[in-house]
């Protein structure tokens, strides 16, 4: 039978730590809620104040969200953010949002992290950076565009592999765009 989002969605609930500290059922140090968000300190904080803004109902990923819940997320994200940076005495906030488990989410519950930095703390490790051609650039933003739908449209998860670990090829209409590195001359 084929799995629906809904089916998807209620089956990693279950097992959900996030859908827990929520209900109250695992502890957390919290610091703001109201009836749709929940916000709490991460257990292995980067540096001291980073918190985790999590919507009360669960959802895996962010495209998944509905358009008046994610509206509502980010403005408790933008709140927070100003209010930790003050709170702190922070030089930075990093905003994060991983999405399935090879952009490093490891609890399949959508959140985002707040974290406060202080100028040269290097608690966060730099990212990996190419050199690519601005004629592919283009070209890429082309293909891109392209395929784009209409903003209102909201993405159905139709397996819960965009949670595994393990290898899955995901099922997209189109080709994949890739990076072509430039050559080091
Ligand atoms: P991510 O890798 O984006 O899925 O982040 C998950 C975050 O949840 C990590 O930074 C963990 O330290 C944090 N975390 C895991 N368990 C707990 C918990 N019981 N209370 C607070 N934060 C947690
Ligand atoms: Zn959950």
């Amino acid at each position: 039978m084929a799995q629906t989002q809904q089916d998807v969605l209620n089956a990693s609930k279950e097992q959900c730590l996030f859908c827990k500290i929520v209900s109250g059922e695992i502890p957390a140090a919290q610091i703001y809620e109201d009836n749709k968000v929940f916000a709490f300190l991460d257990i292995n904080p980067v540096n001291a104040g980073h918190t985790l803004v999590v919507p009360k109902e669960h959802y895996i990923v962010l495209p998944q969200l509905p358009d008046d819940l994610a509206t509502h997320l980010i403005k408790v994200v933008k709140y927070l953010s100003g209010a930790i940076f003050e709170m702190t005495g922070a030089h930075g906030v990093n905003i994060y949002q991983n999405n399935g488990a090879a952009a490093g989410q490891e609890v399949p519950h959508v959140h985002f992290h707040i974290i406060p930095r202080r100028q040269g703390d290097q608690a966060i490790g730099e990212w990996k950076r190419n050199k690519v051609d601005p004629e592919q650039l283009k070209q890429i933003a082309g293909e891109m565009s392209k395929n784009l739908k209409p903003i209102s449209s909201t993405v159905k998860l139709s397996s819960s592999k965009a949670v595994s670990k393990t290898k899955a090829k995901p099922k997209r209409k189109g080709k994949p765009v890739k990076l072509t590195k430039k050559r080091k001359v």
